[in-house]
């Protein structure tokens, strides 16, 4: 009496990881061939490497009839290939996302998996160890910070893209378009049963961290701004105190002046009235975060809202599937 066994599929986005190939296989085939109920894809995405990434993916897929591999025609970005590799993936329960340099330990696969089993449609993990530089490290917290203090979304400090997402999940996030994307803000964005694991990250396998700062700054940056109009609002609130402030000196300065017989220079008046102006610009710049709020929300198409499931309707288990349709 056999049931039939779940389907999982693991994406790796991998650029210039050419030595991390092989031992990243390995490493994930010791865990995945342990849980004998699942039967496992490894898709690995080529984010347009200049090594022979692809050359080795090509290799292991011939081999081994789980492997799978997409090859984007340049690099992309890691956010892309993972989006190049969550399309491409049909017919799954799950998918994991890691990265190909063994910084995200396969030997945690067991644990996400456990956690979805008992009803987690995301499994986030979190770094407990440092293992990037103090600068980096500085980066990211203000980072969260800002993001948190300036989205409507909750982004935990330290998680990585290391994730389980239920098919769910996934269904829901192919139907995204935005083009600026940053995968762990939508994925938070999204909401769904969800719950962290905690692992020590390990240095890189083999290379060092793509990652410039200038590459995370604009990331962060991209971010920011496609959570939160919240900098162009700061700079309307900022316009509409100066214009206050100063309206309220320049009234000042003339009741003085008539009643009081206090006398004021015309450049007083006049440092006075272009501080008036400025105000008057900042608000202005302020008004149109509004109008581009608006838009904002129109091009992104972002879903209006998500069903996580609904009863009593005919044949339909879930909205989200509906979504899919
Ligand atoms: N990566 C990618 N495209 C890029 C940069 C990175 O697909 O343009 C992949 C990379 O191969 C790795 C993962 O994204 O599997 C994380 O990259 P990296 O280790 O350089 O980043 P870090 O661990 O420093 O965040
Ligand atoms: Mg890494």
């Amino acid at each position: 009496m056999n049931t039939p066994l779940k389907k999982l599929a693991i994406i790796v986005p991998a650029y210039n990881e050419s030595k991390n190939i092989i031992p990243f296989y390995k490493a994930v085939c010791n865990i995945t061939d342990e849980l004998t109920n699942y039967q496992w894809n490894l898709l690995f995405v080529n984010d347009g490497s200049t090594d022979d990434t692809w050359i080795k993916i090509k290799e292991l897929a011939e081999k081994d009839h789980n492997v799978k591999g997409i090859n984007l025609s340049r690099n992309f970005g890691k956010e892309i290939a993972l989006t190049a590799g969550a399309e491409a993936i049909e017919d799954t329960e799950a998918v994991i996302l890691m990265d190909a340099d063994l910084q995200h330990p396969p030997s945690l696969i067991p644990k996400l998996i456990q956690q979805w089993e008992s009803g987690y449609q995301i499994v986030a993990t979190q770094r407990t160890a440092i293992e990037y530089s103090w600068l980096r490290e500085l980066g990211s917290r203000a980072f969260y910070y800002l993001m948190r203090l300036m989205s409507d979304i909750n982004l935990e400090a330290k998680t990585t893209d290391y994730r389980l997402l239920d098919k769910k999940v996934l269904n829901i996030l192919k139907t995204f378009e935005e083009k600026t994307r940053f995968f762990r803000g939508l994925i938070d964005w999204m909401g769904f049963r969800k719950t962290y694991v905690n692992f020590s990250a390990p240095e890189r396998n083999d290379g060092d961290s793509t990652f410039k700062l200038r590459d995370l700054t604009k990331l962060a940056i991209n971010s920011l701004t496609s959570f939160s109009l919240m900098p162009l609002r700061i700079t309307g609130y900022l316009g509409v105190f100066v214009l206050i402030s100063t309206s309220l000196l320049m009234i000042y300065m003339i009741l003085t002046q008539l009643f009081m017989n206090q006398l004021y220079t015309a450049l007083a008046y006049f440092v006075v009235f272009n501080t008036f102006l400025f105000g008057i610009v900042l608000a202005a710049i302020g008004m149109l975060a509004l109008y581009i709020g608006h838009i904002h929300t129109e091009v992104v198409r972002r879903p209006l809202y998500i069903i996580q499931e609904q009863v009593g309707f005919d044949g339909s288990e879930s909205g989200a599937e509906q979504l899919n349709d």
